[in-house]
C-alpha cells in the first residue's frame, strides 16, 4: 500500500514518539522538529510541536521550549480536537510548573480535567494540577482534590500518568513524615511502573522508596532502591530523583561507617544536586528570557497601539479643530454679515427718517427747516465767492375758494401740481421749499434779478397752465411772486424773505398772478 506524503509524515510523527518513548530523545529531537516545519496538517505541526517542548525540556533545553510554547498557545485556539487540546494544554502545564509558574499550571490543569472525556486525559489533568501544588511547596493536597484525583486514575487504569499520580501522593505522604504510608503507596504501584518501562518514572519511584527507607533507619532497603535509582537514571545524571538517590547512598555510607564509599557517594550527590538545582535557575532563567521577549514585543505592539491611537486622536484633533475654527469663521462671517446687515438697515432707516425730516410731506420737496438751513449754508457759499443770488417767494392766490369749493383733497392735489409745475423751471443748484400752507420760496444762486424775474415768469405760466391738468380739472389756479436779490437785500436769509414778501404782497395787491421785484434799497 502507497502512502500519501502526509500519511507518511504522520507514520513518521508515532516512529518518533516511539523513539522519545524509549528515552533516545538526541533521535526523537529532530525528526519532530522536522515534521512541525513540514507538515500541511495545523493538527499534526501542533502535536509534534508539543512534542519537541516535551523532548527540549527533558534535555534541560529550557530557552528553546518556552520559546516554543508561545507559538504554540497561541495556535491553541484553533485546536478543536479532543486529544490535541489535552495535549497541548498538557504541556503548558507542566511547562509552567517548571518554570515556578504554579498558577498558571494550575489554571491549564483544570482547563485539562474540564475538557477532559476520557479518564486517563482527566488523570493526567489531576497529576498536574497536584504536582503544580506540590511543586510550590504544598504539605498535602486539598481533600476533594485528593479523592477525585484518585478516583480519576483509578478509572485510567494504570497509565504512566496514573502511576505518577501515585508517586505524587506518596511525595506528599513524605513531606508530612508519612513514611509508612509512602512506602506502602509505593510498593504497591512499583511492579506496574516496572512493567510500564519508562526509564525516569522508574528512577523517581525508587529513588522516593530509598529516602523514605533511609529515614525509617531501612539502610539495606535505602542502599538497594538507591542502586536501582542510579542504575535506571544512568542517562538523567542532574535528575532530581539521581541526586536523591546519591543522597541516600552517602548517607548509608556515612552511617555504615564507609569514610571512603561516603566522600564517593557525596561528591557524585553534589554534582547531581548541583547539576540539579542549576537546571532549576536555568527553568526559571530560561522562563523569564521568553517572558521578557513576549513583554517585549507586546511592549513593542502596545507602543504601536498607542502611537497609532495618538495619530488617529490627533488626526481627529486636528479634523475636529478645522471644523470648529470652520464653524467660527462661518459663525463669524453670520454675526459680521448680521451686523453689516443690521447697519445698512439702521443705516437706511436713519436716511430715510433724515429725509423725512427734511422733507414736506405732502410735496416731498424741503420743508420750511430744511430750506432755511439749506439756504443759509448756500448764501454764504455765495457770498464767500462773491455771487449773486435770488430769492423767489411763490403764494397760491385765493386758494382757501379752492379748498372750500373742491375740498382739501383736491386741495392737496393742486398744490402737488404747482409744486411739479415749479420743479420743472429749477435747476439742481436751486433750493425749493414749502415754507407755509400753499407759500414757496426758491433760492436761485448765481443768478442776476433778471434771468430770476424770467424764471419767476416761467413758473407762473406753468402754474396757470397746470391747472387744467386731469389733476385739478377746470380750477384756475394762479400764483403770485415776490422777487429779490442779494445786491439788493444782502445775503441775509431773514432780510431777503422780508424783501421777496413785500414784493409778493405788493403782486397780490395789483391784482395777482404777476411777478414783482423788491424795491431798491435807496428807494425802500
Ligand atoms: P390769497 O393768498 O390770494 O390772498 O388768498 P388765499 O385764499 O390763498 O388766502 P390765504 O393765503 O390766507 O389762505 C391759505 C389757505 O390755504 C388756507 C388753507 O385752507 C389753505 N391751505 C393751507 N395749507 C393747505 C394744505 O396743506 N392743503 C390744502 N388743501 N389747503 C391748505
Ligand atoms: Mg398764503
Ligand atoms: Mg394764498
Amino acid at each position: 500500500m502507497k502512502l500519501s506524503p502526509q500519511q507518511k509524515l504522520h507514520r513518521r510523527y508515532l516512529m518518533a514518539r516511539q523513539v522519545a518513548f524509549a528515552g533516545n530523545f538526541a533521535a526523537a529531537l529532530p525528526a519532530l522538529k522536522e515534521i512541525a516545519g513540514q507538515t500541511a496538517d495545523p493538527v499534526l505541526a501542533f502535536r509534534a510541536s508539543a512534542n519537541v517542548i516535551d523532548i527540549l525540556v527533558g534535555e534541560s533545553r529550557y530557552e528553546e521550549a518556552f520559546a516554543r510554547l508561545n507559538p504554540l498557545l497561541a495556535q491553541l485556539p484553533q485546536m478543536k480536537g479532543h486529544d490535541v487540546r489535552i495535549q497541548g494544554l498538557g504541556v503548558a502545564a507542566q511547562l509552567y510548573t517548571e518554570a515556578g509558574q504554579y498558577d498558571t499550571a494550575v489554571r491549564y490543569a483544570d482547563q485539562m480535567i474540564k475538557e477532559s472525556t476520557d479518564a486517563p486525559s482527566a488523570c493526567r489533568g489531576w497529576l498536574y494540577k497536584s504536582n503544580a501544588l506540590f511543586e510550590s511547596g504544598s504539605a498535602q493536597l486539598p481533600v476533594d482534590q485528593f479523592r477525585d484525583g484518585t478516583e480519576a486514575c483509578k478509572k485510567a487504569g494504570d497509565t504512566l500518568f496514573s502511576l505518577g499520580f501515585q508517586h505524587l501522593l506518596a511525595s506528599f505522604d513524605m513531606r508530612q513524615g508519612h513514611l509508612e504510608s509512602a512506602i506502602r503507596v509505593l510498593q504497591a504501584s512499583y511492579p506496574k511502573v516496572l512493567e510500564a518501562g519508562y526509564p525516569p518514572l522508574i528512577s523517581e519511584f525508587e529513588a522516593t522508596l530509598a529516602m523514605a527507607y533511609w529515614k525509617r533507619n531501612d539502610l539495606a532497603s535505602a542502599a538497594k532502591f538507591a542502586n536501582r535509582a542510579v542504575a535506571n537514571n544512568a542517562n538523567r545524571p542532574y535528575a532530581e530523583s539521581t541526586a536523591n538517590a546519591y543522597q541516600v547512598l552517602y548517607e548509608v555510607d556515612k552511617k555504615a561507617g564507609d569514610r571512603h564509599g561516603a566522600l564517593a557517594n557525596l561528591e557524585k550527590y553534589v554534582a547531581a544536586h548541583d547539576g540539579y538545582m542549576s537546571r532549576l535557575s536555568a527553568k526559571a532563567l530560561a522562563y523569564q528570557i521568553a517572558r521578557q521577549q513576549v513583554l517585549a514585543k507586546k511592549q513593542q505592539i502596545d507602543t504601536l497601539n498607542k502611537q497609532n491611537q495618538i495619530l488617529t486622536l490627533q488626526q481627529e484633533l486636528n479634523e475636529k479643530a478645522v471644523e470648529t475654527s470652520r464653524l467660527h469663521i462661518v459663525l463669524l462671517m453670520l454675526v459680521l454679515a448680521s451686523i453689516a446687515f443690521w447697519t445698512y438697515k439702521i443705516k437706511r432707516s436713519q436716511l430715510r427718517f433724515m429725509k423725512l425730516a427734511r422733507r414736506d410731506g405732502l410735496t416731498g420737496i424741503f420743508n420750511r427747516q430744511h430750506f432755511v438751513k439749506e439756504a443759509e449754508l448756500l448764501l454764504q457759499h455765495c457770498r464767500r465767492s462773491s455771487h449773486g443770488a435770488c430769492l423767489v417767494l411763490i403764494d397760491l392766490d385765493h386758494f382757501k375758494i379752492v379748498n372750500d369749493t373742491h375740498g382739501h383733497a383736491v386741495g392737496d392735489r393742486v398744490l402737488r401740481r404747482a409744486v411739479e409745475a415749479c420743479q420743472e423751471h429749477l435747476r439742481s443748484t436751486d433750493i425749493f421749499g414749502r415754507l407755509g400752507g400753499e407759500e414757496f420760496g426758491i433760492l436761485l444762486p448765481e443768478c442776476t434779478l433778471e434771468q430770476a424775474v424770467a424764471r419767476a415768469e416761467q413758473i407762473r405760466e406753468a402754474i396757470t397752465t397746470a391747472a387744467t391738468g386731469e389733476d385739478a380739472p377746470g380750477i384756475p389756479i394762479s400764483a403770485s411772486f415776490g422777487v429779490t436779490v442779494t445786491t439788493r437785500s444782502g445775503y441775509e436769509l431773514r432780510q431777503l424773505l422780508i424783501h421777496a414778501d413785500e414784493a409778493l404782497y405788493q403782486a397780490k395787491r395789483e391784482g395777482r398772478n404777476r411777478v414783482r421785484v423788491a424795491n431798491r434799497p435807496e428807494s425802500a
